[in-house]
């Protein structure tokens, strides 16, 4: 198989860098990123196991041979368990997907995958047709965040936990004008037809699809994760 031989290289120097970059041992800097907005209300937890590598069954393998046949480039991630059930496993640090895209974290390659098939093949066309433009920038929130879903101090860890979601904000078209969900969902015809039709494209994409529609936690934000069998609101 030619992808271990081309990943693991990656890997060393992903792991190397990760920790020069760490002020103490074993303080995983992706973990700090994960969601800006959002922080957790606790300190990080130490992760519980040193890093160990990725990519390692085939079907992983089979996942990062499709993202880097889309002409993505991505930087492999070595596994972490960050403590407190958060992890990264098989993820991915996306550099180019063709659009320019703010705050991506760590994303399991799946997640990856159809994120930048969404930007690629429904966020340029839909933006193309609805405004007669480019797409320049994708916003998000993020990625990876070790918290429980809608932010609560209990019930289940958000996909969010897992690198397994990303959460995205709003788009800035050529001319500098910026579509954001807040604002846009209810805004001008032209905006409410362009993230309405990048809603339902990413229905088809992702596992589970959560909009302005669903409730009030999502007004500003669309959240895309891989659990889930085309849970669609
Ligand atoms: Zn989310």
């Amino acid at each position: 198989m030619p992808i271990p031989t081309v990943l693991q290289p990656r890997i060393l120097i992903a792991a190397t860098a990760a920790l020069a970059l760490s002020a103490c041992f074993g303080s995983p800097d992706v973990m700090k990123r994960g969601d800006p907005k959002r922080p957790t209300a606790s300190a990080p937890k130490r992760p519980q196991v040193a890093p160990t590598p990725s990519f390692t069954s085939a079907e992983a393998q089979q996942c990062a041979f499709e993202l880097k046949q889309a002409g993505v480039r991505f930087t492999p991630l070595a596994n972490q368990d960050h403590g407190g059930g958060c992890s990264s496993i098989d993820s991915v640090k996306l550099l180019d997907i063709g659009t320019p895209t703010t705050n991506l974290g760590a994303m399991t390659c799946p997640l990856a995958k159809s994120f930048a098939g969404w930007a690629q093949f429904a966020v340029k066309p839909a933006a193309r047709k609805f405004f007669g433009q480019e797409v320049v920038k994708i916003e998000t929130f993020g990625t990876y965040s070790c918290r429980n879903i809608y932010g609560g101090r209990s019930g289940r860890l958000s996909q969010h936990a897992y690198s397994n979601a990303v959460d995205v904000s709003g788009f800035v078209l050529a001319d500098g004008r910026r579509i954001m969900l807040d604002g846009g969902w209810k805004g001008d015809k032209a905006s409410q037809d362009f993230l309405r039709a990048l809603h339902k494209s990413g229905c088809r994409r992702f596992g589970t699809v959560l909009g302005p529609d669903y409730n009030a936690a999502h007004y500003n934000h669309f959240h895309f994760d891989m659990s889930g069998n085309g849970y669609c609101r």
